[in-house]
């Protein structure tokens, strides 16, 4: 329905996983895409398999940030839409929790956020245009879990940096929204367990865990030219999960 043809996309954290399914769907959609992850071996062969370029990036990193927005603008000459889909999701309780995990998960998960976009948005200034999409979660900003103190924490904070973020960029034709997925099954998923998997696809409506095509589509929808007029929202792609009042509801 929408053309993103003649358009230049990085994709963060897209070796694999949902980043990887937001890339085949920008693909899809006729742009040309880069592939952005600390993993060079995997992200090269991501982007052999799709028909995209890969950069190396560490999200931890301003100068490495700025680094690859500065290659791709070399390349491209333009950057239109960025993923900043890059996030860890290691377990850890707030009694056992170190003050290196805090950090760890913060500098990936928010700091990696701020300085993506930081990266992109002079660029898009320039241009006039720009589709900012983030992917958050429904964890932190809707629901909670055991374990996920801190990763509840940068993800709802991803959010608090996008609504001001939105508003900064509003008159330069720049929109920044956040997709919110709930359980997609990924490498990163997978690495919390069967029983986890096996409870958490019981406890979506939808009766399955997602796929990332399926956040891979609603991020390329905000990130057309057509969703010109969407700014500093949040779409949750979760299979029903967040809606149920009771396991009653469920049955
Ligand atoms: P994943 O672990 O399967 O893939 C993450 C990718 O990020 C990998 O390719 C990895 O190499 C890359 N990466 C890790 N650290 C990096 C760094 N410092 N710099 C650059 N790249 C780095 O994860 P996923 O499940 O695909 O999750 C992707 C995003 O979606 C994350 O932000 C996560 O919080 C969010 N999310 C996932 C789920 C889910 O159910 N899978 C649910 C809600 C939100």
């Amino acid at each position: 329905m929408f053309s993103l043809l003649g358009q230049v996309a990085v994709v963060t954290g897209a070796a694999a996983g949902i980043g990887r399914g937001i890339a085949e769907a920008l693909l899809g959609a006729g742009a040309q895409v880069v592939i952005a992850d600390i993993d060079v071996a995997r992200g090269k062969a991501t982007a052999g398999e799709l028909g995209a370029v890969f950069e190396e990036v560490d999200v931890t990193s301003k100068e490495a940030c700025a680094d690859m927005v500065a290659r791709v603008l070399e390349r491209f000459g333009r950057i239109d839409v960025l993923c900043s889909n890059t996030g860890i999701f290691p377990q850890a309780t707030i009694d056992d929790m170190t003050e290196a995990q805090w950090d760890r998960m913060m500098d990936v998960n928010l700091k990696g956020t701020f300085f993506m976009v930081q990266a992109a948005l002079r660029p898009m200034r320039e241009q006039q245009y720009g589709r900012i999409v983030i992917t958050s979660s429904i964890t932190g900003s809707i629901t909670g879990f055991p374990g996920w103190a801190h990763y509840g924490a940068s993800k709802a904070g991803q959010q608090g940096f996008m609504r001001s973020a939105a508003l900064e960029c509003a008159r330069d034709g720049v929109t920044i929204n956040a997709v919110l997925p709930g359980n997609v099954l990924t490498d990163g998923l997978r690495a919390q367990g069967e029983e986890y998997l096996r409870t958490m696809a019981a406890s979506v409506p939808m009766n399955s865990l997602g796929e990332p095509s399926d956040i891979g589509h609603a991020a390329c929808f905000l990130a057309t030219r057509e969703a010109r007029y969407i700014t500093g929202q949040t779409l949750i792609v979760d299979g029903g999960q967040i809606i149920p009042e009771s396991l009653e509801a469920l049955a």
